[in-house]
This record gives C-alpha cells, structure tokens and sequence, in this order.
C-alpha cells in the first residue's frame, strides 16, 4: 500500500480559525488537567493569565464539555460568591487508542484523564497492512458501540514501532511487520469518519508521561523514554516538545551496542554486527532463549511473563539479566542526552520493582553522568497498559493542544 499525497501540515496542528485564543485554551485546560477541581482564580494565579482571560475560556471549554464546575466545598455560612471549583468533564467525550504489536492489536477507550475504560487485545489474522487495517475497521466500530455509551469519541490514535511519520500518518518502515509507506491515517478517517492520527509507540508513551504521568513536571523538562518489546526503541523530550529530526527518524536505538549479559547473547543482529541491543533483548530473543534452556515448551513471550508472574526463579533470572543489558542501553542513553528523567517501558521492570532496582544497579556501574539512578531511571507511569494508553493519548496531547479545533467549523464557501 502505497502512501497517498498528503498536506504537510498536520491537519490537527493548523489554524484554528482562531489562532490567537487557542493557545491560551490550551493553557487553561491544561492547568485544569494537572490540577483539577481548581477554583478559577487559582487558575488564573498559576497560569499568569487574567481573571477574565481564564473565565472567557473556561466559558468555551466548557460549551464544548471539555470542563465543568464541580459541588463547592464553601461551608453555606460563608460570605460571599464560593469559588466554585472546576474539572475536566470526563463524562462527556474519550478518544480511541489502537497499538499495533507484532503479533496483536491492543485496543483501549480512554476518558479525558486517559483513565481507561474498556481494553481488548486481538490477535492478527493476517499481519499485511490491508488486513490489519480493515480489522481496526471493523473492530472499532464494534468497540465503540459495546462501551462509549454516550461518551463522544474525539478521535483515535495509532501507535506502532518501527519508523512511523506524523506528518503524513504513514508508517514509513516497520521491518519486523514488514510494512513500508502505510497510509495509515488517510485509510481510517476516510473508513470510520473520525479524526485519526498516527505516531510511534515511543513518541506516543513520551508523550502519555509529559501529559498525564506520575513524572510529567520533570518529564516536560526533558525525558527520554526507552521501549523495550520486540522493537527497542527510544524517544527524546526538551521543552515540552518530542524531537522528530528529518522525516521523523528520531530515536532509532536497536543497534546501540550491549555486548551480552550472563545468559542472553551473543545474538547475531540483522546488521551484521554481534550484540545491538534490540536483537539481544527482544521478546523474541527472550522467549527463544527460554525455549532453548528448557523453560518453555514454545517460545512465546506472553507465557513467559505469565511464569514471571507466577514466580518462576529461573524466569525471573531471564529478566534480571534482559534489565541489566537494558541497563546498559540506559546508561549511553543519560549519558549522551542527561535527562531529568528517563522512563523505561519494558515488560519486566513494569510488573517487579526489583528488576528495575536491577536495572538501576547496571546504570550506577556504567554511566558518566547520572549520579542518582533512583530519581533519574523510573518504569511507565502506566504499568502493563503502558502501550494502549499511549496509544489514546495520541488523540489526548491533540485535544489539550487545541481544544478550540473541537469546535463546529464554519461551512466553507
Ligand atoms: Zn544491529
């Protein structure tokens, strides 16, 4: 499937119609997420803005149920008008979130604090883009109508690994799918009739903590954000802004050299080249070691984790020695880029708190620069949900960027 001609604006991201307020919308809105029930004149204090400014666009937020007052706390007694405090109205709108893994999709629905609502995970029938496109199809309108109940969705989000280009919603190259140049966005929207954008799975996750993560203060500073999955992939954050680089090719970290830990490795990498991080450390990689050593009777990764779950000590050893060589891709990582915060989606490190302590124990040996692995190196903000939540999010950071854009537009003549 070849990439249709597309503008190179995002759709999203152009004129508003009102160029001029939508930011401070959006600086308002995004007060209220972070802080929520607030009281107006707080808002005001915190974001700099005036009083009126923030109740001109509380007033359009909330016509378009974005926001709402919440029960005032004031005691009857006191005098005056109470501060009548004001939230995100989750009740009203989600967006769709789909993340396409090697073997699955995940499907999630999110409320406007990305608190999820419904998730489902599909396995891939056939994994050419044609099939797994026309399944997203049909699975979400299916999904929408078993759980939105009266919950307007705002649009979806598409996350996957590999190279995948925003600006044009394609997946340029995702070698171990095998896709190269999928329209993606342009298929859905025309298909399903809803907003679609498109970003990768590391981008979207860097993304889902600078908006709604435990970390986001320090994340919205600068944070790198490190994917390990059958795709190891990194994205970068300063200012608020995930970098992209030309063609959106940021990020890219399989091959960063690891060498390989007691038992994982030496691997062959597909380069040529013997210990790069992603081919040591895949699922796949993993899963076939388990196999090889007689852990698993078949080399599937969920199995694994099911073992890890369930206390296998010999399993357990497999992912204490899969974090460690993440460790090492860490501490190059803080090394080259000294983040204020590194966040590690990894299918361990989310479930046991030990092995990210295991993790941190490589990066205190190895990097240069980071003296407090502790504070520095965490695991996602969102655990074993990580990738669907990210995935929504992708429609949320769209949303809180230019929350104005959800307003009818005027017939054009
Ligand atoms: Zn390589």
């Amino acid at each position: 499937m070849r990439a249709l001609p597309t503008p190179v604006v995002p759709r999203l991201d152009g004129p508003s119609g009102d160029g001029r307020r939508t930011p401070t919308a959006s600086v308002v809105l995004r007060s209220i997420l972070d802080n929520g029930p607030i009281a107006r004149s707080t808002v005001a204090r915190l974001t700099g803005l005036s009083a009126a400014a923030v109740s001109r666009q509380y007033a359009d937020l909330a016509e378009l149920g974005l926001v709402r007052e919440r029960p005032a706390r004031t005691p009857r007694s006191s005098v005056g008008r109470p501060h009548v405090p004001v939230d995100i109205d989750t009740r009203r709108h989600l967006v769709c979130g789909v993340h396409i893994a090697l073997l699955h999709c995940t499907y999630v629905l999110t409320d406007l604090r990305g608190r999820v609502l419904a998730e489902q995970r599909i396995p891939h029938r056939d994994p050419g883009p044609e099939a797994v496109l026309a399944d997203i199809e049909a699975t979400i309108a299916a999904f929408l109508d078993e759980h939105a109940g009266s919950r307007r969705p705002l649009g979806v989000g598409v996350a996957t690994g590999g190279w995948v280009d925003p600006a044009h919603g394609t997946v340029v190259r995702h070698t171990q799918l095998g896709w190269s140049d999928v329209a993606i966005r342009d298929v859905l929207e025309a298909r399903l009739g809803l907003p679609v954008r498109v970003e990768s799975h590391s981008r979207a996750l860097a993304r889902a903590e600078q908006l709604i993560g435990v970390h986001r203060e320090r994340a919205r500073k600068s944070l790198v954000h490190l994917f390990v999955g059958n795709v190891v992939d990194a994205a970068l954050a300063t200012g608020g802004a995930v970098h992209h680089g030309p063609r959106s090719a940021a990020g890219d970290v399989g091959h960063l050299p690891v060498g390989s830990g007691s038992l994982l490795g030496p691997t062959v990498c597909g380069c040529g080249r013997t210990g790069c991080v992603q081919a040591t450390v895949a699922d796949r990689a993993v899963a076939r070691h388990a196999t090889m050593a007689g852990l698993l009777p078949r080399p599937v990764f969920a199995d694994l984790l099911t073992a890890l779950e369930t206390g296998d000590r010999d399993v357990r050893m497999l992912f204490r020695d899969r974090a460690r060589l993440v460790g090492r891709a860490v501490a190059l990582l803080l090394d080259v880029i000294n983040p204020e915060v590194l966040v590690v989606t990894e299918a361990g490190v989310v479930r046991d708190p030990d092995l990210l302590a295991e993790l941190r124990g490589e990066v205190a040996e190895r990097s240069h620069v980071c003296t407090d692995p502790e504070r520095t190196v965490v695991a996602s903000s969102f655990g074993s949900r990580a990738l669907g939540v990210a995935a929504g999010s992708i429609m949320l950071d769209a949303t809180y960027a230019r929350p104005l854009d959800l307003r009818p537009q005027p017939a054009r003549t």
